[in-house]
């Protein structure tokens, strides 16, 4: 009810092909992810879940201030096309400084529902988890996809051990919908759990 999904809007040929347009979300006034939609929305602040240019392309439409992890706003302002996918897709990096940093159990109280800031590196170094307690909602970004598949981990700040310690952590929470970047909401009670066997698989080998 209060959750609500934006798409990615891109006139060029190539990013919709390559699948790589991110969905986004708004959670009362919060946009969650920066895809190009997130200049027709009008929220008060943009939650960055990672750094690939997918999810953060349209802050170079908006105005409206963002936050993100260290590693994502480092990447960012630093302007690294390696790690934010930038350079492969040939999508500039928004010059866009934020306006804070996100960390490990940060809870952002909103009129109705918080939002809990949960570190997931794995699929990328900077990624993040927002769970709202009140929803019992997890918006996954990149970590975790529906449809059973496993994020890209040959990315180049991908780490499957670490996406596997991401996991573990997640299990903590009650989660009963997930919000990815990719696709729309979906609910899957103990889904976390179904997807540890193959992640745990992937890294022994
Ligand atoms: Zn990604």
């Amino acid at each position: 009810m209060l959750i609500r999904e934006f798409p990615g809007l891109s006139k060029d040929p190539r990013r919709l092909e390559g699948g790589v347009l991110a969905t986004g979300y708004m959670i009362g006034s919060i946009a969650i992810d920066a895809p190009e939609g997130v200049q027709y929305e009008n929220p008060s602040i943009i939650l960055i879940t990672h750094e690939h240019c997918d999810h953060i392309a349209g802050l170079t439409y908006s105005n409206v201030p963002y936050a993100a992890s260290k590693f994502t706003a480092d990447a960012i302002v630093g302007r690294r096309e390696e790690a934010t996918l930038c350079g492969h897709l040939g999508i500039r990096i928004p010059d866009r400084n934020p306006k804070a940093i996100l960390t490990e159990g940060q809870i952002l109280k909103e009129e109705g529902f918080s939002l809990e800031v949960i570190e997931t590196p794995g699929h990328s170094e900077g990624s993040l988890c927002f769970y709202c307690k009140e929803e019992k909602t997890l918006f996954s970004g990149d970590t975790v996809f529906g449809d059973y598949s496993l994020p890209a981990l040959a990315l180049p700040t991908s780490n499957p051990a670490k996406l596997l310690d991401s996991y573990e952590k997640l299990l903590k929470y009650e989660i009963k919908a997930f919000c990815p970047g990719h696709g729309g909401k979906f609910s899957k009670e103990n889904y976390v759990r179904e997807l540890l066997p193959r992640l745990k698989e992937l890294t022994l080998v």
